[in-house]
């Protein structure tokens, strides 16, 4: 008789925005989940739909701790850590420990249970970027000092290590290098611009654009980005591959689209521009495209209109409760 035994896959960061995706991804796909978060950006709110059932559990663990996970692992996806500029402001020393103690940590484990491990790492290792668009070739331009060196020495330290563990222990490991990545199951407050701007517009206040407006980013729909990931993880690829939507704009432009598709009176606002903030993003995908047979399939007006109907949903259940 032949046992169909399900493939075990942890995840950590499993409450947060990517991460909540990520596990209704593999649970789709008849995976058990396993999913470890210490809820210090996430919410059980984005995976409580998975609780009780019997191929999910979760651990609320903070992973730069020694990390131990009962029974045999197929997989790790690695994507616990602070992602917003506000967040790692506000919590550094956690986000260096994450990208770095919890990475060794998680490696370790990987090594242990014979696993593949794939790490969420980011645009963010190109720093204030020199070229454009950037290739995975390209060192980056990042500065270790400044506000958001927390972050991005991190990432980077990440991607060492993980080569390391790959090149001296032979691990299976893979490295994905996400850009500005949006969808439902981001927090409304994260600082970030397009729940900002979205917010914003929907309460009709100022749209706080900083500095010029001018910078540059490029925004890829959730599913897009899970698509790439899934794809990544199952490919014999092991240096880090660039996923994101190359459809660049500025930021001004960001937030005359979403007026508009709010239908909005808000007004846009300048206001200073944060230290060391990149001032153009746009992945090459090239890479990506030839190895994973993957290109994004959303737009960014599709994604937007996506997006606004979930905060808009979210804001008349915040405005229901607050009546009850
Ligand atoms: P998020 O804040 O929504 O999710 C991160 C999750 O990690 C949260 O649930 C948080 O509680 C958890 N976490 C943080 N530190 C932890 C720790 N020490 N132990 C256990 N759990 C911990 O952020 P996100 O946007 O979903 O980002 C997820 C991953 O993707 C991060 O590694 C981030 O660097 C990477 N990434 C995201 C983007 C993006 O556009 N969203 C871009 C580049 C890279
Ligand atoms: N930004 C902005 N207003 C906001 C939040 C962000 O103008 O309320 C700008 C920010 O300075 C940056 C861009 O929007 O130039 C994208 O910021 P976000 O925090 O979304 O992502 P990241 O800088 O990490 O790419």
């Amino acid at each position: 008789m032949q046992v169909n035994v399900r493939k075990r896959i942890l995840i950590t960061g499993a409450a947060g925005f990517l991460g909540s995706h990520l596990c209704d991804r593999f649970i789709q796909e008849g995976f058990h989940v396993i999913a470890m978060d210490n809820l210090i950006t996430g919410s059980l709110h984005n995976i409580e739909h998975l609780f009780g059932l019997e191929n999910f559990d979760f651990l609320h663990h903070d992973v730069s701790k020694f990390v131990h996970v009962p029974g045999p692992l197929d997989y790790i996806l690695h994507f616990a850590s602070p992602a917003s500029p506000i967040d790692y402001l506000r919590i550094p020393i956690q986000t260096l420990k994450v990208g770095s103690l919890g990475t060794h940590n998680l490696l370790g484990l990987a090594k242990d249970k014979k696993a593949r491990i794939l790490v969420a790492s980011t645009s963010e290792v190109y720093g204030d970027p020199l070229v454009s668009p950037q290739s995975e070739q390209y060192w980056g331009n990042v500065n270790p000092v400044g506000p958001r060196g927390v972050y991005d020495e991190a990432k980077r330290f990440q991607e060492a290590i993980t080569m390391a563990y790959h090149n001296f222990h032979g691990l299976d490991t893979r490295i994905v290098r996400i850009f500005n990545t949006y969808g439902p199951r981001m927090r409304p407050n994260d600082g970030r611009a397009l729940p900002s701007f979205i917010g914003q517009a929907l309460r009709g206040e100022d749209i706080t654009v900083f500095g010029t407006g001018e910078q540059t980013r490029s925004f890829c729909y959730i599913s897009d980005q899970v698509e790439g990931i899934y794809r990544l993880l199952f490919s014999p690829y092991t240096y880090p591959v660039n996923i994101g939507n190359p459809e660049e704009l500025t930021i001004l432009n960001l937030a005359q689209k979403i007026i508009s598709l709010t239908n909005s009176s808000s007004k846009i606002k300048l206001e200073p521009l944060p230290e060391d903030d990149p001032k153009r993003r746009r992945p090459d995908i090239d890479l990506a495209t030839t190895i994973l047979d993957w290109t994004p399939k959303i737009s960014l007006e599709a994604g937007l209109i996506k997006s606004i109907k979930y905060f808009k949903d979210l804001y008349a259940i915040e405005n229901t409760n607050q009546n009850i």
